[in-house]
């Protein structure tokens, strides 16, 4: 079976949006798995010739602080478990959250590679704000915008080479 590219992050940092806009990319898309439900959830994808599945880890979201944190925990934990390439995302809008601390915790214990994308960098006005996220302890983040469609390509082919 394909390698396994799972996207976690807390909610609200792009997780989704990015995951839809590599899915609208017909570029990407071999075809769908079953098993969706309401959001699209994995998808079958192909970026310079590789095949993966990806995996959009935030499909259910339950908005209190508390919950939002175990649920965040929950599943960054299967996606460590069943991927073989992690995306951290996180909000370069916000910079760091309790909870992202928690997530690079728990992903630095593990040996899976990890590619840390800052989402909502959508002008150069705001690359400043990357630099904090090396705080994270894992490695060169990558700046990217869900919405306006910056440097996704850079993404996947950091992915890749990595699979
Ligand atoms: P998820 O909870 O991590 O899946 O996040 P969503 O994909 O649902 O996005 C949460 C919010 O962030 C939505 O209002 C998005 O439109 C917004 N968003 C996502 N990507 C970007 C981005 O690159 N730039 C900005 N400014 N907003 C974004
Ligand atoms: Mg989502």
């Amino acid at each position: 079976s394909k390698p396994i590219v799972a996207i976690v992050g807390r909610p609200n940092v792009g997780k989704s949006t990015l995951f839809n806009f590599i899915a609208k990319k017909r570029v990407s898309i071999v075809e769908d798995l079953p098993g969706v439900t309401r959001d699209r959830i994995y998808m079958d994808a192909e970026w310079l010739g590789r095949e993966f599945t990806m995996i959009d880890t935030g499909g259910i979201e339950i908005e209190t602080t508390d919950r939002i944190l175990a649920a965040t925990r929950h599943q960054a934990q299967l996606a460590i478990e069943e991927a073989d390439v992690i995306i951290f995302v996180v909000d370069g809008k916000t910079g760091i959250t309790t909870a992202d601390e928690e997530v690079a915790a728990m992903l630095r214990s593990t040996r899976k590679p990890v590619v840390l994308a800052v989402n909502k960098i959508d002008s150069p006005k705001d690359e400043p704000a990357v630099y904090e996220f090396y705080n994270l302890g894992l490695g060169d983040p990558i700046a990217i915008s869900a919405t306006n469609a910056l440097s996704i390509g850079d993404l996947l082919d950091r992915v890749i080479e990595l699979l």
